[in-house]
């Protein structure tokens, strides 16, 4: 019988055996992390939905279509999280970060939400890595903004990475460049889709992110496409040139996309995305920029910002779909008890479980049914609290994978365990171990 309830539309769960990857990996991230420098934030899930409209811009499709957004009980208008910066920089100002020190690395992570049609790799709540390098224009900012995003793709395993990136100037440079797109598209005007017909007169930028068949068709065959970088003044010209200088010192390997314009409206200057091909339509690893009229759109001084957001998920399908090893749990114990020595087991366990791994028998079972458990747990070593070592002082220690067996004393168990655990096993006598077996 189907249970009465599933999980909401677009929403998953996280059951063990996928969770200890996404653990290893956000603990990767986070060496990446505080060797950068950078220190974590937590905001709400939840902020005033007015707060997003103005950042990510009343046009955008995550402001118009993805919001979930609701009246709580005090008829407060407020929105789920459907990205981190604006939160972030909302914090930045409330508590006068800007006055602490010039520049704040930032990074939060967690659950993010956007009423989208779920499929492979796009779900209605999803989890984000989020960075932000707050208080520096310099190109050198940028630069470090996406070292850091690729090194954290390679803690996990990711290679070859290419970024592609595009820089979208100021304000004014889009709007000047969204007249040209205008101009372009206007021997295709009505064949275009309704919906790239609307964001032509809201906001021509985003046609670019059209994922609408025909329209990319009359992209392709209205051919050279105006440019961006064609419209750059002379000092973001010098950025953008000095980003990619940078980016060729630190050895990242990068190509220019004409079209990338990103989905929010707060970005100027520097844009960038990284994609994995085997991930389809959705195949966005990540992207960021550069966001320097956000905190003044924001109500606070002018505060210069760059940062990214990646989104685990994706990251996740993907070391899963490479059948990438997990790191092995780290070895424990399993502690048997005999008929008289129940309590003294569980004792014993309950010590053991303050410095190492350790499992026991719930049920009171037989000898036999615990040695069966110990060896479907996973165990290395066996603990035997025997009847007869217990009142001397001593238990039965068993390894596992070597079949070998010692007695040895109660007093300094733990680190004589520990000290056992952390040795290869032994080689079986006459015969190859369990692992060496698989
Ligand atoms: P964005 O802010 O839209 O560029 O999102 C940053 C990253 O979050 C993307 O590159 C994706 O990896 C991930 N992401 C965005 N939307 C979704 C979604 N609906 N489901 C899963 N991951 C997503």
């Amino acid at each position: 019988m189907a249970p009465r309830f599933q999980a909401p539309r677009g929403t998953r769960d996280l059951l063990p055996g996928d969770l200890e990857r996404w653990q290893w990996a956000e603990a990767q991230a986070r060496g990446v992390l505080e060797r950068y420098g950078y220190r974590e934030i937590r905001t709400p899930l939840f902020e005033d939905f007015e707060l997003f409209a103005r950042t990510s811009g009343e046009t955008s499709d995550v402001v118009q279509k993805e919001m979930y957004r609701f009246k709580d009980l005090g008829e407060r208008e407020l929105a789920l999280r459907p990205e981190f910066t604006a939160g972030v920089m909302r914090a930045y100002l409330e508590h006068g970060l800007g006055g602490r020190a010039r520049v704040h690395r930032l990074w939060s992570a967690g659950p993010v939400f956007r009423y989208g049609r779920p499929q492979k790799g796009r779900y209605r709540q999803f989890s984000q890595l989020n960075c932000e390098l707050v208080g520096s224009a310099a190109p050198g900012a940028d630069i470090e903004m996406i070292a850091l995003f690729v090194d954290v793709y390679e803690a996990w395993g990711f290679h070859g990475l290419t970024v592609v990136l595009n820089s979208l100037g100021q304000p004014a440079t889009r709007r000047a460049y969204g007249e040209r797109l205008r101009e372009w598209l206007a021997p295709v005007h009505d064949r275009l889709s309704a919906d790239s017909q609307q964001r032509l007169v809201a906001n021509p930028l985003r046609v670019l992110d059209t994922k609408d068949e025909g329209d990319l068709a009359l992209l392709r065959e209205r051919g050279a496409m105006p440019r961006l970088l064609d419209q750059l003044d002379a000092d973001d010209r010098a950025h953008w040139d000095a980003v990619l200088a940078g980016l060729e010192a630190v050895g990242i390997a990068y190509e220019i996309d004409h079209g990338l314009v990103r989905g929010l409206d707060y970005y100027t200057r520097t844009a960038f995305e990284v994609h994995d091909r085997s991930l389809g339509a959705q195949s966005a690893l990540g992207g960021g920029g550069r966001y320097d009229g956000l905190v003044e759109e924001l109500g606070g001084s002018p505060t210069p910002g760059v940062g990214f957001a990646i989104g685990f998920d994706r990251a996740m399908l993907v070391l899963e779909q490479r059948g990438a090893a997990l790191p092995p749990a780290p070895p424990g114990v399993f502690v048997a008890a005999m008929e008289g020595t129940r309590e003294e087991a569980m004792a014993l366990t309950r010590a053991l479980r303050r410095v190492l791994p350790a499992d026991l028998d719930l049920e009171a079972r037989s000898f036999g049914a615990q040695m069966k458990a110990a060896g479907k747990s996973g165990a290395r070593l066996l603990v035997i609290v025997g009847e007869e070592e217990w009142p001397r002082g001593e238990v039965v220690v068993k390894d596992l994978a070597a079949g070998v067996q010692e007695t040895i004393p109660r007093v300094g168990l733990a680190e004589a365990l520990r000290a056992r655990l952390a040795q290869a096993p032994p080689p079986r006598p006459g015969g190859a171990t369990e692992a060496e077996k698989r």
